[in-house]
């Protein structure tokens, strides 16, 4: 059974001064033997503890790998995502650390008579259980002191690249009398010296450095360590993250829009105000180069910045335009890397080597200090909230880590979710709009196809008259059309392919989701179910049903529609292998294909002159949702993919197919009009009670036997009950989209709230008592702000 709270253990004399708060140390933990590992949370001089304190067995890290900004954090994250401190604090170690390795030491000021002593005639040993208590205190302050170091080695990882260099133990006095020794034509030899007497600084020098810049041949080399003039040692390399070459780029001279902008956010990082800034910029308002104006504010003020993007591997664009302005003092963080090589980069972080990061959701526990500017780019997105334990909104601990840095926040989109947006409006933070794509481009213009016309109905296959035109136009001018399949919504929902009507819950305004092991529609919020409906309820059409297409049926019907045009596809089976996504675009923007096919994954970010066409298969999947978010996330993935086209020189189209051509996030995003759709999705919020009018708190129940399931339901919306007021909305239980994953049966309870000040005490309540039914095979989780309800 898990406990969600510290336990005291008594430091062993001989380990006085080398336990700090941030190590992991191996602790005996209840009855018998077993030993488990720890965090040192904090050290204190007496013990509460009325028994008698267990000793801590050893200690497995020599230097924390957690920061005390680190510790600090895992208490309010544990609180706030109602999870256990433990799986924050794992959460928060970089993954290297989890992984197996080993530690060495190393040796930083080599004269130390005890650090001679300690080393032994050894370059570096291992720190092994087997290395005695006194070994490990002075190892400890020497460390402390700055004497040693120590450096962690992944186990079956090439960490490092090993290469050969070249270093002398002669001063620049000797090592030109040993050339003045030298015979005139040793001229190989006197470069080699002279080389060395100049850059006596930077030794070790690589071989490849001494070959490449001044033609030293190995051979030379060979002949001087023969003749004791130099020594060949090997030297440890980090090693670049992949995929990555941008071109360097310089400073932009800003537009009116963007001066305004990084002035404000400038002025907030030189005077240290933890302000977060929302950037609502239309697609092609120059955002990034905002970005990179006030990264390179907190730099000049000596400090760091963190940013933080979607999915690396799918905004390969942005990262190389970091990359490309502030070349090596960029650490790149993403799920891509490998473990030695999100190694290198952490430890790039940690050695101060580094002054921006820019990664994923997770990059925001990077191990950097003095953070003086957090970005987060599309901050809407759905990804900065982690599915799993614990569930952390990548937003908030960016808030927080601003509070502790006394740094800015920026949060940058051109269709900010619902929640940041209404903040803005309340003055929590402060809005920044920029209204004008560069140069003053227009927007695109944006056609609205009505699937529901017979001519469009009509034809066979998914490519209306309009859209076929539209693409035949584009080819003939040589220019290049993305398509996008909108793939999110699931083929689980019911529409008519008539009047475009979709069944929808009567109390939640959610489409009911098709339950196959139920054979019937339901709703997951309430719970409601009703029968498959046999006819249109609208139109009494028997046009109705279940609503899919895959990208494959879509590029063979564009093959035959244009046997001429070079087709891509990007979709989850074309990007499986490493690097797939970066190539496919790359060879996109070299105009190395006409139309890009893809899914979501298209829609964001991308930048290339020659597209003047998007096309939108199926706008309404999205729209069809069984979530309260469906109408947002259209919106937002209409507005993002609508604003891939014309942004160069070329004006832009875009053709949006659609059952559903009234619905307001289409008309809205068809004319970018970011400010419409927010006033009315914020007005149908509040009619149905949903954030950011409410508050929401999701808590599920899994377990292999549905009866058990339901009755443990019924038993937690009971608990919650007696905590909670009138004014609180509890639904379900219902059972969730999939209600059986692994031969487990799913059910959530749904609580919308204003407030209640007893709710939050009694979740943590309802996560401690719980535990003793994972053993029963429960799973019980509380999902703090669900981004999406399925
Ligand atoms: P957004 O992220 O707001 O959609 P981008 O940052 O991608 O927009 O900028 C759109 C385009 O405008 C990019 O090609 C960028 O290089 C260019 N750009 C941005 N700022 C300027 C500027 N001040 N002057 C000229 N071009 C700019
Ligand atoms: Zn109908
Ligand atoms: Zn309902």
């Amino acid at each position: 059974m898990q406990t969600n709270r510290p336990f005291e253990y008594l430091i062993p004399e001989t380990l006085t001064d080398v336990v700090v708060p941030g190590m992991r140390v191996e602790v005996p933990f209840g009855r018998g033997r077993r030993k488990i590992q720890g965090f040192v949370m904090r050290v204190k001089e007496t013990s509460d503890f009325q028994g008698k304190l267990k000793p801590i067995a050893r200690v497995i890290d020599l230097k924390p790998v957690l920061s005390d900004e680190m510790l600090k954090l895992s208490y309010w994250l544990a609180d706030r995502t109602y999870s256990f401190q433990i799986s924050c604090l794992q959460t928060m170690l970089p993954s290297v650390m989890r992984a197996k390795y080993k530690q060495y030491v190393v040796a930083i000021d080599e004269v130390d008579p005890e650090v001679v002593r300690l080393f032994n005639g050894k370059p570096t040993f291992e720190i092994t259980g087997q290395l005695d208590d006194e070994t490990i205190k002075l190892i400890n302050r020497l460390r402390r002191n700055n004497k040693i170091d120590i450096q962690y080695v992944v186990e079956n990882q090439a960490l490092q690249v090993k290469r050969q260099a070249v270093t002398t133990d002669l001063n620049v006095i000797q090592l030109h009398e040993a050339k003045s020794k030298l015979r005139a034509n040793a001229k190989s030899q006197i470069k080699l010296l002279e080389y060395l007497a100049d850059h006596l600084d930077e030794l070790p020098i690589e071989f490849s450095d001494l070959q490449k810049e001044f033609g030293v041949s190995r051979a030379a080399i060979k002949t001087a360590e023969k003749n004791d003039l130099v020594r060949v040692v090997e030297v440890t390399k980090l090693r670049k993250p992949v995929g990555i070459t941008p071109e360097q780029t310089t400073k932009m001279k800003l537009t009116e829009e963007q001066q305004a902008a990084v002035d404000q956010i400038n002025s907030a990082i030189e005077t240290e105000n933890p302000q977060t800034f929302l950037v609502e910029g239309v697609t092609g308002s120059g955002k990034t180069e905002v970005y990179l104006q006030t990264i390179e504010k907190a730099l000049q003020q000596e400090k760091t910045a963190l940013m933080l993007v979607p999915e690396i591997s799918l905004t390969p664009q942005m990262v190389n335009r970091v990359v490309g302005r502030f070349g090596d003092q960029v650490a790149v963080l993403h799920s891509g890397l490998s473990n030695g090589e999100r190694y290198d980069e952490w430890t790039r972080i940690e050695n101060r080597d580094v002054k921006v990061v820019v990664g994923a959701r997770s990059a925001v526990f990077a191990p950097l200090e003095h953070i003086g500017l957090i970005i987060i780019d599309e901050e809407h997105e759905g990804s900065y909230k982690q599915d799993d334990n614990p569930r952390y909104h990548a937003r908030d601990v960016a808030l927080w880590r601003a509070q502790v840095n006394k740094c800015p926040v920026v949060l940058g989109s051109a269709t900010p979710s619902l929640e940041s947006r209404a903040r803005a409006e309340k003055g929590v933070y402060q809005l920044i709009r920029m209204k004008k794509r560069i140069n003053n481009k227009n927007l695109p213009q944006v056609k609205i196809v009505d699937m529901r016309d017979s001519e469009n109905s009509a034809v066979k296959g998914d490519f209306s008259p309009v859209l076929r035109e539209n693409l035949q136009e584009t080819l003939d001018q040589h220019n290049q059309a993305i398509i996008l399949l909108n793939r999110r919504g699931y083929s689980s929902f019911m529409m008519c392919r008539e009047c475009g009507f979709v069944l929808k819950c009567p109390n939640c305004d959610v489409s009911l989701t098709y339950h196959k092991d139920l054979g019937k529609m339901k709703c997951h919020y309430c719970g409601h179910d009703e029968p498959v409906p046999q006819f249109c309820p609208n139109c009494k059409s028997k046009k109705i049903g279940f609503y899919g297409t895959g990208t494959q049926n879509i590029e063979q019907q564009l093959n035959d529609l244009f046997p001429q045009a070079r087709v891509l596809r990007m979709d989850v089976d074309t990007t499986r292998r490493k690097g797939a996504h970066a190539k496919i675009l790359k060879q996109f923007g070299d105009h190395k294909a006409d139309i890009l096919l893809g899914t979501q994954m298209i829609a964001k970010g991308l930048d290339f002159p020659d597209v003047t066409l998007v096309g939108v298969i199926n706008a309404d999947t999205t729209l069809s949702l069984a979530d309260f978010r469906a109408s947002e996330r259209t919106f937002q993935l209409l507005t993002q993919v609508s604003g891939r086209a014309g942004r160069a020189e070329k004006t832009g189209h875009v053709v949006i197919q659609t059952f559903n051509p009234d619905h307001y996030a289409i008309k809205d995003a068809s004319t970018q009009d970011y400010e419409t759709f927010f006033k009315q999705e914020m007005y149908i919020r509040h009619q149905s009670n949903y954030t950011p009018y409410y508050f929401t708190a999701l808590i599920s129940v899994a377990n292999q036997d549905e009866g058990k399931t339901l009755k443990q339901s019924y038993w937690l919306k009971k608990q919650l009950q007696t905590a909670l007021s009138k004014d609180a909305i509890l639904l379900g239980p219902s059972p969730t989209m999939i209600s059986r994953k692994q031969n487990k049966y799913y059910y959530q309870i749904i609580v919308k709230y204003k407030h209640e000040p007893k709710l939050h005490q009694r979740l943590l309540e309802i996560l401690n008592e719980t535990q003793a039914d994972a053993k029963n095979g429960f799973t019980i989780a509380i999902d703090n702000e669900p981004q999406h309800i399925d």
